[in-house]
């Protein structure tokens, strides 16, 4: 096989680990507590997410949380509504960035995520991280084909990951009240990520498909890594918040006819967390 070929295709599967890695742990676990990871597990997956994307969890978790306090409102740090679809695609790592050295977004949406030593000496340097992983490449392919490679992961990960805010929010269709949509394509680039509507219905859920025909991948993973005992979920059936409770029965994830419960379905409100007054908090853990 050409070299260039391998390169490339080394490129797309390190983009495909962060993104697994991205909704597994960023997101599912850190930002939203709907899984609960094994200490050596999660410390292994913070690593990862280091070596491939350089991201420090306390800031995406930060940033994703306001991003669910004021979704599509002045407030939202990334929302193709108020800022248009192309900026938000095309721009997404320097609204994420803007947000994320916000010093006020980090004290009220990470109240309960510590910085250790750890951060200190490894995972807050960034780039060190991403040094890290591109003598990895370098190692496997040589120099060219490992800057061929790290070129293909990050343009593809910043654009599927920018996709998942400014196509989950602009294109598509969502059962559920909001701009927030479906998209079953994009779910299957993003390990399920692309069913948006479904994950600001339910954000503790770690389920993001709430129908047989909607395929999560990332589901699946939580499920192989749930029957390794590596996580445990934490609820089996999906957690509505209360704005997508009052849209139920017609568009609940039940599916199983219009005049099933909620209480049937095992579905109830979420808790809200109380913060500072003042603080506009989103309903996720
Ligand atoms: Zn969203
Ligand atoms: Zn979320």
């Amino acid at each position: 096989m050409p070299h260039l070929l391998v390169a490339v295709i080394v490129g797309l599967a390190v983009c495909q680990l962060g993104l697994l890695l991205t909704t597994l742990y960023l997101h599912r676990a850190v930002s939203h507590r709907a899984v609960t990871l094994a200490p050596w597990f999660a410390f292994s997956l913070r690593a990862l997410i280091w070596l491939t994307t350089g991201i420090r969890p306390r800031e995406w978790a930060a940033v994703h949380r306001r991003h669910h306090a004021y979704t599509d409102v002045p407030g939202d740090p990334h929302s193709p509504i108020l800022d248009g679809y192309w900026k938000v695609q095309l721009f997404n790592a320097g609204l994420y960035r803007r947000a994320a050295h916000d010093a006020d977004t980090l004290q009220k949406y990470t109240r309960d995520i510590k910085v250790d030593r750890w951060d200190k000496v490894l995972f807050n340097h960034g780039v060190l991280g991403l040094a890290l992983g591109m003598v990895g490449l370098w190692a496997l392919l040589g120099w060219e084909g490992a800057l061929v490679a790290a070129g293909v992961h990050t343009v593809s990960y910043l654009l599927l990951n920018a996709a998942i805010n400014a196509i989950g929010h602009r294109f598509g269709k969502g059962p559920f009240p909001g701009y927030a949509t479906n998209n079953q394509w994009l779910a299957l680039l993003t390990w399920g990520e692309g069913f948006h509507s479904n994950h600001h219905a339910a954000p503790t859920s770690a389920r993001l498909s709430f129908h047989w025909w909607q395929l999560d991948p990332g589901w699946w993973v939580i499920r192989l890594c749930s029957g390794l005992n590596l996580l445990e979920v934490r609820h089996s059936t999906p957690h509505l918040t209360r704005a997508a409770r009052e849209a139920y029965p017609s568009n609940g994830p039940a599916a199983s006819g219009p005049s099933r419960q909620p209480e049937e379905a095992g579905i109830i409100p979420a808790a809200v967390t109380p913060g500072a007054a003042g603080d506009r908090q989103p309903e996720l853990v």
